[in-house]
């Protein structure tokens, strides 16, 4: 496994926004990108001082933890095993993990839910196996997120983050704490009706302080896009040399540009984005991108 990955910054071309630049968290890796890495890595020193072998995790079937937990375990030298939500179905994502050595076993929606009692069913007689929570969720993925932030000149005004459950952002957030930084983090979920966020981070630090929810990015919804998504996709792409998804990174770098445009920010502000990977997750969306035959 590798250790110590200090992901670089990269400066944007922006402009209304001279001081705009993004963590590119995405080229830790490939597979197990960027925020997934981060929230794994103390979850696998834990399995490993557990003396775990095999880490049982949940997923949807484009779910980029899946793949990152599987790329993991086969570098880390352990099984793996993902609890996989809905019909069987055939995809990329899941081919990838399957190379990788993952097990996929499929569960209706309804069984689904109840994760710990998925793993006592089929788990649960074994010493091997190590308990992985859907998306990575824990304390142990906080930590791994906070250690973002001290990678991170101490100067900056703003940092955003796409979030899903809102684990990175609650990381990210202790990260600013711990070192008494005076940056607001900017928050910006990939679905609708997302203010849970504000307290799944509260459960995680009992505080909300400098943090800022912008719940009106998500285009319809969790994996929903607008014409209007994608066109911004496509230029910021094209301008930046930089890869978003439509799922995550696309919807916050759509944010911070509309609110420049909006003078949310100061000119001589400091914005740092933090890009969270999940790359291969555009596979899965190959119809909105791929040219239409003359
Ligand atoms: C999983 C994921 C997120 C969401 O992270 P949370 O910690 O669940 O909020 C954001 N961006 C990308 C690219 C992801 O794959």
């Amino acid at each position: 496994m590798f250790t110590d990955i200090h992901s670089p910054l990269q400066q944007l071309k922006h402009p209304l926004l001279p001081q705009l630049w993004i963590k590119r968290d995405d080229l830790i890796d490939p597979y197990i990108s960027g925020n997934k890495w981060r929230k794994l890595k103390y979850l696998l020193s834990k399995a490993r001082t557990e003396n775990k072998q095999h880490l049982v995790t949940f997923g949807g079937a484009y779910s980029n933890h899946l793949l990152a937990t599987a790329a993991a375990a086969s570098r880390a030298g352990l099984k793996s095993t993902a609890f996989v939500r809905g019909e069987i179905v055939k995809n990329e994502m899941l081919m990838l993990c399957q190379l990788f050595g993952m097990t996929l076993i499929f569960v209706d929606r309804t069984s689904y839910k109840d994760k710990t009692s998925l793993f006592q069913q089929y788990f649960g007689e074994d010493p091997d196996a190590f308990f992985i929570d859907e998306g990575g969720a824990s304390l142990e993925a906080v930590t791994g997120c906070a250690e973002i932030i001290a990678e991170l000149p101490t100067d900056i005004d703003h940092i955003f983050c796409a979030a899903g459950t809102g684990t990175t952002a609650a990381g990210l957030l202790k990260g600013i704490h711990a070192r008494g930084l005076k940056t607001t983090l900017h928050v910006v979920p990939a679905l609708k009706g997302a203010e849970f966020i504000a307290e799944e981070i509260f459960n995680y630090l009992r505080h909300t302080d400098q943090l800022i929810l912008h719940t009106d990015y998500h285009f319809g919804g969790y994996a929903k896009t607008k014409p209007e998504l994608i066109d911004f996709m496509k230029t910021f792409i094209r301008e930046q040399g930089v890869l978003v998804d439509p799922v995550y990174t696309a919807k916050m770098m759509y944010a911070i540009y509309d609110l420049a445009e909006k003078d949310y920010f100061k000119k001589e502000d400091k914005i740092v984005a933090l890009h969270t990977g999940g790359l291969m997750g555009i596979l899965g969306m190959k119809d909105k991108f791929l040219l239409n035959p003359l």
